[in-house]
């Protein structure tokens, strides 16, 4: 485990009193108040779009086994990443130049640390190299090139992200001679004209009352090589507070990470609104700014209560689904 200067960890930082245990007299001294205790809740999960109930019934049954949340959440998003569909994981959403290259995070509650790739190439899943970026190192974000390098000291196989779908879509649009739309003016004030972009988001509550929160993407179709979304953003892409609650988002990453939306609706629920509005809340910035896109944000408090809203949209409908012991629900986001 690597150290600084001090000669204390990072992980001995989030381990409590082991942790403090680590520091002189002096140091000791600055120990924080202690937390109130958080309680428990029920187990759930929640996860955004139509994946939601086919990741949730991956997730479930290790919840239900009293699994931890962090497992769960990998391994529902894993799910999805690899289905071949063509908005996450592989196989999807070709950058200008045909290269699928994906975006993920995951993030901890009860250490409030996180772990994310931008731009990964040629690794399959992106949920866990970001869960071994967390792990592993003591950074939250390594990027391109960089992140697959890591990945496969890591002891993940590279292996082409591109399907017969992707290369088709990509071929297609080539042959007409379509140039990326990531050059065009800003969608403030009017109507956004992007589409091609899906993400998809997870949020699990264990039995020992654990928060984790992720979330994987392939972006935007066609963007511009380098592109990194809002997805590995911590508090745009997805946020969790172990005493609040944690949020999930998607659409227009280029706009909705300027907001920090997932980081702004925990905060709300902190301040004791409730999910729904603290969605809405979240959602009606970006439109009060001017900002004409989709976008849609899930949120769920540690006690289950949970809530959605959405931007544009308007013929495309977001929906998150919830798994509890009383089953799964689909939730259409109006
Ligand atoms: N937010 C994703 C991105 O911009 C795409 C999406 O969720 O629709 O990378």
């Amino acid at each position: 485990m690597a150290t600084d200067d001090t000669g204390i960890s990072r992980r001995a930082f989030g381990a409590g009193a082991a942790g403090l245990a680590a520091l002189g007299p002096a140091q000791a001294s600055a120990k924080p108040a202690k937390p109130s205790p958080i309680p428990t809740g029920k187990p759930f999960i929640l996860t955004t779009w139509d994946f939601g109930a086919g990741a949730n019934a991956i997730g479930w049954p290790m919840l239900a086994g009293g699994g931890s949340a962090l497992d769960v959440v990998e391994a529902a998003i894993n799910h999805v990443e690899l289905l071949g569909d063509y908005w996450v994981g592989a196989g999807g959403v070709p950058n200008e130049v045909g290269e699928t290259t994906l975006d993920a995070m995951i993030m901890w509650g009860p250490t409030h640390d996180a772990g994310a790739v931008g731009c990964l190439k040629r690794v399959k899943k992106a949920i866990s190299v970001a869960r071994k970026v967390m792990e592993e190192t003591q950074h939250s974000l390594i990027v391109g090139d960089d992140a697959t390098r890591f990945a496969a000291r890591m002891g993940f196989t590279e292996s082409s992200l591109t399907s017969v779908v992707s290369q088709q879509a990509w071929d297609n649009w080539a042959a007409k001679g379509e140039k990326t739309n990531a050059f065009d003016p800003e969608p403030i004030g009017k109507d956004s004209k992007l589409v091609g972009h899906d993400t998809v988001g997870s949020i699990a509550l264990d039995a020992a009352g654990n928060l984790c929160v992720g979330c994987s993407t392939n972006g935007r179709e066609f963007k511009i090589p380098g592109r990194v979304g809002d997805s590995p953003i911590v508090g745009a892409g997805a946020y969790v507070d172990q005493a609040v609650g944690a949020a999930v988002a998607t659409g227009n990453g280029d706009v909705m990470m300027r907001f920090l939306p997932t980081y702004h609706a925990v905060e709300l629920m902190r301040g004791g609104m409730a999910p729904q509005a603290a969605a809405e809340a979240t959602i009606k910035r970006i439109a009060d700014a001017g900002y004409s896109i989709d976008g849609g944000i899930a949120v769920i408090r540690r006690d289950g209560m949970h809530g959605g809203a959405k931007t544009g949209w308007a013929d495309t409908p977001f929906s998150y689904s919830v798994q509890t012991a009383a089953g799964n629900v689909k939730v259409p986001v109006a």
